[in-house]
């Protein structure tokens, strides 16, 4: 990799196992996803679930939120 060259980001059309699709920047056009913040548990209530180490960090990289 040459210093000064960037990933191209553009938008990327993210579409969910759930049907949900919706707009994020990636350097692909396309992504597909198994859950989404529509069906995913943190988002849908369901919140006993999550605090376990890493699963939510693992959850904003995939949806680049950080
Ligand atoms: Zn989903």
């Amino acid at each position: 990799m040459k210093e000064g060259i960037h990933p191209d980001y553009k938008e990327c059309t993210v579409t969910c196992a759930c049907g949900n699709t919706f707009v994020t920047k990636s350097t692909k056009d396309e992504l597909r996803l198994d859950v989404c913040s529509a069906c995913h548990p943190f988002f849908t209530g369901q919140q006993k679930f999550i605090n376990r180490g890493g699963r939510v960090e693992k959850f904003k990289k995939k949806f680049n939120i950080d």
